[in-house]
């Protein structure tokens, strides 16, 4: 059977949640200082049974599970921490304000994504539980928790999703980033931003990474995917692209064009971009797909000249 769980610092461990068989797409960070463990980030309802495989294979045992800590309440991040609650009756999870109540009542959530997803819904993300409140922790930026060993800092960092922490480790200088330092595969030098409907605002999100520019950060853990230690040009690739591609979808949308048409302009763009740089599309096109990006970036601009 694969490793699907790998060391990457003393107490920490990334588990590899296999999504649909893809590896390297939806990462579960576990945290254990020998007494109790947490977790940031329980992927999706449909990666809860290799999630528990992997929580075993660091020899971590399921009841020291004590804090279930999410970063926004998109299902590929936190769809699993109802069905966990349901087997952890001593866990609390950990979410932002305005995540709370959709991790309390996942059924607008759902609606929305079915729209999205369709038929597909359950397949893609399993089964989504609501959250009994009384066992969410609702925290404001700048608060902390300690958790298995380390002690991490909220930061709003809204701009991909408006419901948006990361979480920063000052003693280690630790960044649990979420998707608001974009996506990466291993061994590659290329960001891309996961832009994403309803809620992508660019400006926001460069405030974000401005916020994230100021804390002494010395590696950045991705949900999608691993951990990087070159964060001046993570950071700065992360915004060009995240700039370079609003303009591209902006120009089209003002010569008139139609969302297939930005889709099509917007792969031609990242396949020329990653040719140059020898890498290999697919893993980048599952954790974040040209259709996603482009709806994401349309309805902004479209919003945009809403508001005038
Ligand atoms: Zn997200």
């Amino acid at each position: 059977m694969n490793t699907i769980t790998t060391p990457i610092a003393p107490g920490l461990w990334l588990i590899d949640l296999n999504f649909l068989g893809n590896p390297r797409i939806i990462g579960a960070w576990l945290l254990y200082d020998g007494k109790e463990a947490a977790l940031v980030e329980t992927g999706p309802a449909s990666g809860l049974d290799t999630l528990i495989r992997g929580i075993a294979e660091a020899g971590v045992p399921l009841n020291a599970l004590k804090h279930l800590i999410v970063t926004h309440i998109h299902l590929d991040h936190s769809g699993a921490v109802g069905q966990l609650m349901r087997q952890l009756p001593e866990a609390t999870a950990y979410v932002h304000p305005r995540g709370a109540p959709h991790l309390i009542d996942p059924s607008r959530l759902l609606q929305s994504a079915s729209r999205l997803y369709g038929s597909l819904l359950e397949t893609l993300w399993g089964e989504t539980l609501p959250v009994p409140s009384e066992r969410v922790v609702v925290l404001q930026d700048q608060d902390s928790v300690e958790a298995a060993g380390r002690r991490l800092v909220a930061h709003n960092t809204p701009g991909h999703a408006i419901h948006h922490h990361a979480y920063f480790v000052p003693d280690t200088g630790e960044l649990f980033a979420g998707d608001i330092a974009g996506v990466r595969m291993p061994g590659y030098a290329y960001v891309r931003p996961p832009t994403p409907p309803p809620e992508l605002d660019i400006e926001v999100w460069q405030q974000s990474i401005a916020t994230l520019r100021q804390l002494d950060l010395k590696s950045l853990y991705l949900t999608h995917f691993g951990a990087y230690q070159d964060v001046e040009f993570h950071l700065n690739d992360l915004e060009s692209r995240l700039l370079n591609w609003g303009e591209l979808v902006r120009e089209k949308l003002d010569a008139g064009a139609e969302e297939a048409e930005v889709i099509e302009s917007l792969h031609q763009q990242a396949q020329s971009e990653m040719e140059a740089l020898g890498i290999d599309p697919a893993e980048y096109d599952v954790a974040a797909s040209y259709q996603m990006v482009a709806m994401g970036y349309i309805r902004y601009w479209r919003r945009k000249r809403e508001k005038g």
